[in-house]
């Protein structure tokens, strides 16, 4: 059995989700189970932008206090990194509070640079990766994800934080590489969640997001501290407490098919607090459609027709030229504070809308979402 601990933790006060924190750990077989003396450990926390806390896009800073305590005292030497998509390292570490946590406990901010090749072998879909040397080079990596909802992945949980371990701007070359179908970009974050191996793995759901996640959705309390050294266990279990069918989750389907991590509900054990505590129902999900739909051939009338478009909401935007610049595809233009997409070029990655600072970029619903609403109600 593959063991996920759930904790109910209500509050980010210090010492609360320093208890919860524990216990999610202390389940698991404690800190010593995962942290030697005097290893180099890298706390891996999803810093995806410069905002502060209380927008519930990162991870708290205090859960990373609690994770960076917790192996101080197994005689570990912790360090914070990640590297932001677009906003600097040091713009980042100052919003989201790692500063504060840094200076605390006498931590390094490091940011993840220098991408290093790895090569993964038979079985991968993505054989040659190139992964930041820092995460490379850590004797343990912990990976401390935040719950959110995903319009492109419906779901960024433990294994889709990893994707913070490719460096910056390249991340958008892989989003390329991997184009417009969920499953392989899902193959994609899986094999980089091979490549990094992360030791364990300690969720920060005590406040998460739903709607338009990663970054522009709506804050939601799940009062949720989950861990595992299974990635994989970890989000299918969340996946399943936030009252959503696995096989909506393009990563559950990736997982299963290519057998990386335990996949089969009957042999994931969930400990800790119940499991009915922390039940949902009424969750606001992406609508996820597929551009994998139809064959190849009929690329352009998917596009097109069936599948949803990001659209500009001009009144909203700044001009700051930020998704202009992370789009994968060369896919938009910004003129006068006005974008134009090139529906024929963009890959539905939803990067633009995903870095947006204003929630300036909305979706306009393609018809296969349209057909599945009526199907549902
Ligand atoms: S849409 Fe958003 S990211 Fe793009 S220019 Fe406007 S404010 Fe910036
Ligand atoms: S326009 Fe937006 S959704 Fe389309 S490829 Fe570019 S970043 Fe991705």
């Amino acid at each position: 059995m593959t063991p996920v601990a759930l904790c109910r933790c209500e509050t980010y006060e210090e010492e609360t989700t320093l208890a919860a924190v524990r216990r999610a750990v202390d389940l698991l077989g404690g800190m010593d189970r995962f942290v030697g003396r005097g290893q180099r450990v890298l706390i891996k926390p999803n810093l995806l932008s410069a905002r502060t806390p209380d927008r519930r896009v990162t991870t708290d800073p205090s859960i990373v206090r609690a994770v960076a305590l917790l192996v101080l005292e197994a005689g570990g030497e912790p360090f914070i990194g990640d590297s932001p998509a677009l906003d600097s390292f040091g713009k980042v570490c100052a919003r989201t509070g790692m500063e504060q946590v840094a200076r605390e406990l006498d931590l390094n901010l490091v940011e993840l640079t220098r991408p290093t090749p790895v090569n993964l072998g038979e079985g991968a879909v993505f054989r040659n990766l190139e992964i930041a040397c820092q995460a490379l080079d850590a004797d343990v990596v912990i990976n401390v994800p935040k719950l959110k909802t995903h319009a492109q992945m419906l779901f960024t949980l433990a294994v889709k934080n990893l994707f913070g371990t490719i460096v910056a701007q390249r991340k958008t070359e892989w989003h390329h590489m991997a184009g417009v179908d969920r499953d392989t970009f899902a193959s994609l974050l899986l094999d980089i969640y091979t490549a990094v191996g992360p030791g364990l793995n300690i969720l920060d759901g005590v406040w998460g997001m739903e709607g338009h996640g990663p970054a522009n959705g709506e804050a939601r309390k799940f009062n949720l501290v989950a861990a595992s050294a299974d990635a994989v266990a970890l989000d299918l279990c969340v996946c399943r407490l936030l009252g959503v069918p696995l096989r909506m989750f393009p990563l559950y389907r990736a997982a299963r098919a290519r057998k990386v991590g335990e996949t089969d509900p009957e042999k994931i054990q969930m400990k800790g607090d119940n499991p009915a505590r922390f039940a949902v129902r009424d969750l606001q999900v992406p609508q996820l459609d597929s551009m994998g739909i139809l064959p190849g051939k009929f690329d352009w009338f998917t596009r097109r027709y069936l599948v949803s478009k990001p659209v500009h909401e001009r009144s909203r935007c700044v001009g700051c030229g930020q998704c202009e610049e992370i789009c994968p595809a060369q896919a938009l233009e910004l003129r006068d504070k006005k974008l134009t997409f090139d529906y024929g070029a963009c890959i539905r990655c939803y990067c633009c809308q995903e870095i947006c600072p204003r929630d300036a970029i909305g979706f306009r619903k393609g018809m296969l979402v349209r057909i599945l609403n009526v199907l549902n109600r």
